[in-house]
């Protein structure tokens, strides 16, 4: 068996992700509407010799990168950018 899994923190993001982008799917209770079987995100996971890429993506277009690096690089961006 192989299997794909997103860790606590990923998870956390993509929920986020989930809820918040601008999305034109998106219904007035905050939900996304894609059809009667939902199936609004693609997932992507590439493994690599330094990671596993994690791409999510939306039926809108809209994509959300869960690799760990990119995760890593963003919250160091945060860092940085709150320290000015
Ligand atoms: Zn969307």
């Amino acid at each position: 068996m192989i299997s794909f899994t997103l860790d606590d923190e990923q998870e956390s993001l993509l929920r986020d992700w989930q809820k918040n982008h601008a999305c034109k799917y998106r219904v007035e209770d905050g939900n996304r509407y894609t059809g009667t079987f939902g199936g609004a995100d693609t997932f992507t996971f590439i493994p690599t010799s330094v990671e596993e890429v994690v791409i999510v993506k939306c039926a809108c277009g809209a994509e959300i990168d869960l690799s760990p690096e990119h995760i890593f690089f963003q919250k160091l961006k945060k860092r940085k950018d709150s320290s000015k």
